[in-house]
């Protein structure tokens, strides 16, 4: 009947995970001091070809991290996609700031780059991007607005490390860039964030916020309201460790997207697959896909067809602005609302093999089939 459960996301551990973590135990150094720390932080600097990495807990306290670093106060406004996760625009409300959703666009679900400038008001202090499921987004025209009107852009890139755009990493497009390990992320420990950048001071100022603030010269003395923003030492080992890997962890997302569009592609009355922009190398973090608009099947019925089969999806996103908290930010965003109410992340992991794949997409076509009333097919790879 129905197989053991193919899960939407797993962490793979398979590197020198271990080894690091009992490393820190034996010596001692498990709390937020130790030399994981640094070398994670040089590792992703120089995979993301920036100055500095700064470490932290957490994807969300990255971003926090980061905008507080970069000044942003009460009362300031900062664009946003309203199709991404809550986290971002949670970070602009834990400065006090206000929210200023913009619309995405249906290819790549993300900013609408033709929306961002008329969201622009004098209390605009920056422009946040978020390159959703792994796709870059399209930084030139962002920046191109962003410096006509002297604000800064910050990327929430957690969905996004290993992408590239025109051939720079994502992670080095913005004035800071926050990722994200927590266990569904491309690479994982467990919980923990991070801020890219290339000026040194900021970083340091990071580093200085992240650990309460406390002055270098006299312990126990905080001239600043700081945070306890810190990641651990065992956190960064199991960090280091996948960093080894990232290339492996990066290749495996690309194969098994590479199998979902051979057994798919055949399928596009069912399905709007992934798009990739010509300037984009999406990391696939997530492999997405729309019910076409034709196909009269809803999407929360179909996961629970698809999870009676054993297959664990999730949804896209819904708007930021839907949630209670903040519709009072609401406008009109009719292609973030269609995308969110036709959209699901189909698994996509680093254990997934060609034949999970295969029974994947057999269930993910034969149920729409069913569902939509349509004739009953299965998918074969293509030749
Ligand atoms: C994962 C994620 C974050 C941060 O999440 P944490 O769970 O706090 O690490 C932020 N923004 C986006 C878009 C994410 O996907």
């Amino acid at each position: 009947m129905t197989q053991a459960c193919i899960r939407v996301a797993e962490p793979v551990l398979d590197g020198r995970e271990a080894e690091y973590v009992l490393d820190c135990i034996q010596e001692t150094w498990i709390s937020s001091r130790g030399k994981y720390i640094e070398r994670f932080e040089a590792m992703l600097a120089e995979y993301c070809g920036v100055a500095e990495a700064v470490v932290t807990n957490n994807g969300t306290t990255a971003l926090h991290l980061a905008l507080v670093a970069a000044g942003i106060q009460a009362g300031d406004e900062v664009i946003l996609p309203t199709l991404t996760y809550v986290a971002t625009a949670n970070a602009i409300r834990y400065c006090g700031a206000i929210p200023v959703f913009v619309d995405s666009e249906a290819r790549y679900l993300n900013v609408d780059v033709s929306r961002i400038e008329e969201a622009i008001t004098p209390r605009t202090k920056a422009i946040m991007t978020v390159p959703l499921y792994g796709h870059p987004v399209d930084m030139a025209p962002i920046k191109e607005i962003a410096d006509r009107h002297q604000l800064m852009v910050i990327e929430d890139s957690a969905e996004a490390l290993g992408a590239t755009y025109r051939g720079q990493q994502v992670g080095s497009l913005a004035k800071c860039s926050s990722f994200s390990f927590f266990g569904n992320k491309l690479i994982t420990t467990g919980e923990g964030g991070a801020i890219t950048t290339d000026d040194k001071d900021l970083a340091t100022y990071m580093r200085f916020l992240r650990g309460q603030a406390v002055d270098p010269n006299r312990r126990y003395w905080h001239p600043e309201i700081g945070f306890n923003y810190r990641m651990t030492n065992v956190a960064a080992a199991i960090g280091v460790a996948q960093m080894e890997r990232i290339q492996f962890h990066l290749q495996r997302r690309k194969r098994v997207s590479q199998w979902y569009f051979e057994r798919l592609e055949q399928r596009q009355d069912l399905l709007q697959l992934p798009y990739a922009a010509p300037w984009a190398d999406h990391s696939y973090w997530m492999y997405n896909v729309l019910i076409q608009p034709d196909v009269a099947v809803q999407r929360d019925a179909w996961m629970d067809e698809l999870a009676k089969v054993g297959i664990e999806t999730r949804p896209v996103f819904y708007p930021v602005h839907w949630m209670p908290a903040y519709q009072q930010y609401g406008g009109n965003f009719p292609v973030a609302n269609d995308c969110s109410a036709r959209g699901m992340n189909l698994p996509t992991h680093g254990k997934l093999t060609e034949s999970d794949v295969d029974y994947v997409c057999n269930q993910v076509v034969s149920s729409l089939d069913r569902m939509s009333g349509r004739r009953k097919t299965s998918v074969r790879k293509a030749a």
